[in-house]
């Protein structure tokens, strides 16, 4: 038998150099100890569904959205992954990469047994801090006879209960701490939870009286920069641009308006200013989350002429940060991010004009008749509440309590619950009801066939048990999966509710539509990347929020977020050897 030909070893080597020299020391996109970029923003818009950028491209100017549109990387369908799409969970997971099952985060506030049976705990309300530098006219004075040297506070927040890192938390990791990392907002869980645990500060405002504030957490006074903010005339102004000069409600009267946007952007600039970012020799990161959009879409719903002039606002200020920015740290030193933490479904009236079947429901009316079903079955003759209160859809949370007195365990209880749920929401097909003189004229014999199309009526799409999510026990599908991510644990028993499609609780004409669920409208936003190493594009493949913070940490060069579950966006990445040459 012929030996096989042996390659010389010096040959091998040679090979072995030549590989390595094609396939190893590639030069990285960036480096975030090496301070490039010098500096990533990540703009939020609150509540902002992925179609809002098209159905106003036209109408855009200059290089607001269209930085991300013509020279960005665009992704037109990117959804949450989740079936509780509120505010502090979206903010959770753009800046974590992961979802309510990986940060914790299910709701606005929620009722944590752990601290308190009386009231839901926010998801950042944290009373070991207090809130500083708030005007007088903002703390409130204290309880009646109690002593004159009582040290009047608010309550402070922090991210207690955020149980996973952030982007921002792995560049303060990767760099010793030099990496400086902020979040801004009008609302105090959407400056926190995205900036994350490691965070050099999170700043929102007082709701009355607009001034920035933050929490001990962070520092014992406001920065130097951020005081002289407050002292300045911007306050003033922005309540004269939304034409409510004076006002003691700025939240929610000037927070609706676009002023609110510019007197955000302004802030951000200040602080870019005051805290020197992106002239540190690392890579520094602010999260801007813009809240006017939702306080005003709740009111008007996304189909209103207010909320198009919202959009072509941000716009144009959108345009003038950005040009701020590159003439200042210089665009091409900075890499730049858009998202929303929500959608949002039309007002339940318009859909139904158009023929979908946008019920609401009353919860108040549900809660009630849910509690007599379980007092007859459980404790009969007496009015048990076995609910707590305040429903948040789409959790349904169970009083445990109640049920432990009635001796019933949580897998009885969440099931009965559950059963009861669906029927109190769609009566199961019975026997008609008699008819009687009240109801009809005595001539009619039989219900004639609608003439006309008739209203919507109430579904239930699923009612899951916390058991059954703490267990896996959901279909394995992607609806499964949703479902999944949404489950988080703070003690207590409960139901999630899922109503059928463009569907929601009843609102009481105080505020037109609003946004919780599992359907599309709710998980639909904008992701957008600016800078270096993305390929200018729209790109169409379905990806999600969580893709922001693990592609950005590969670029960077540093671990993802702890309990991240994106996927870098390779697809909207130019080929390395054309960034290095850049
Ligand atoms: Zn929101």
């Amino acid at each position: 038998m012929k030996p096989r030909p042996r390659f010389p070893i010096a040959l091998l080597t040679f090979f072995a150099a030549v590989l390595l020299t094609v396939f190893l020391p590639v030069p990285a996109y960036a480096q975030a100890y090496a301070g490039k970029p010098k500096l990533i923003v990540v703009v939020v818009i609150d509540q902002f569904r992925g179609d809002y950028l098209y159905r106003d491209r036209d109408e855009f100017k200059g290089r607001g959205f269209r930085l991300f549109m013509d020279e960005g990387a665009w992704f037109t369908d990117c959804y949450f992954d989740y079936a509780n799409t509120k505010t502090a969970p979206g903010h959770a997971t753009i800046g974590t990469g992961a979802y309510t099952d990986g940060h914790g985060i299910e709701a606005n506030d929620f009722w944590d047994a752990s601290r308190s049976w009386n009231h839901k705990v926010t998801s950042v309300e944290d009373e070991r801090y207090q809130l500083v530098d708030l005007p007088p006219s903002s703390i409130p004075a204290n309880q009646p006879g109690a002593s004159p040297t009582t040290l009047k506070y608010v309550i402070g927040a922090s991210p207690r209960n955020l149980r996973a890192t952030t982007l921002g938390d792995e560049l303060r990791l990767a760099t010793n701490g030099r990496s400086r990392v902020y979040g801004i907002s009008l609302k105090d869980r959407a400056a926190i939870l995205p900036a994350g645990q490691a965070a050099n500060g999170a700043f929102w405002i007082d709701s009355s009286s607009g001034l920035f504030t933050t929490s001990t957490y962070y520092m014992e006074h406001l920065p130097e920069w951020a005081r002289a903010f407050n002292a300045s005339d911007r306050p003033a102004q922005a309540a004269r641009e939304a034409m409510v000069e004076g006002t003691t409600q700025f939240y929610d009267l000037v927070g609706r308006m676009p002023a609110a946007n510019r007197y955000e952007l302004d802030f951000t600039k200040a602080l870019i200013t005051g805290e020197k970012l992106g002239a540190n020799g690392v890579t520094d990161l602010v999260f801007v989350s813009l809240s006017a959009n939702d306080i005003q879409g709740h009111q008007f719903g996304p189909d209103s002429d207010s909320e198009e002039q919202m959009i072509l606002s941000l716009d144009r200020d959108l345009d003038r940060f950005f040009s701020w920015l590159d003439q200042t740290v210089g665009l091409q030193n900075v890499w730049l991010a858009l998202s929303a933490d929500h959608g949002i479904a039309p007002i339940p009236a318009d859909a139904a004009k158009l023929g979908i079947d946008s019920a609401v429901v009353n919860l108040e009316t549900l809660y009630a008749n849910l509690n007599a079903a379980l007092n007859a079955r459980y404790s009969p003759a007496k009015q048990v509440n076995y609910l707590m209160p305040g429903p948040d859809l789409p959790y349904v949370v169970l009083d445990r309590r109640a049920f432990e007195k009635a001796g019933v365990d949580e897998k009885v209880a969440e099931d009965a619950v559950s059963g009861l749920l669906t029927e109190a929401i769609v009566p199961p097909i019975s026997e008609p009801p008699p008819i009687t003189q009240a109801i009809l004229p005595t001539q009619t014999v039989l219900p004639l066939p609608a003439q006309h199309r008739l209203p919507p009526a109430p579904q239930v799409a699923g009612v899951y048990t916390r058991l059954e999510l703490a267990h896996g026990s959901l279909p394995p599908s992607e609806w499964g999966r949703l479902l999944a991510h949404s489950y988080a644990d703070h003690g207590n028993w409960y139901v999630m509710l899922v109503l059928g499609a463009y569907q929601m609780e009843d609102l009481h004409g105080s505020i037109g539509t609003t946004h919780f669920s599992p359907w599309s409208y709710d998980r639909h936003v904008p992701l957008a990347f600016y800078g270096a190493p993305f390929a200018p594009g729209e790109y169409h493949e379905r990806v999600a929020p969580v893709d922001m913070a693990v592609t950005f940490a590969s670029l960077a060069g540093i671990n993802q977020p702890s309990a991240s579950v994106g996927r870098v966006l390779i697809e909207a990445l130019k080929p390395i050897k054309q960034v290095a040459g850049q």
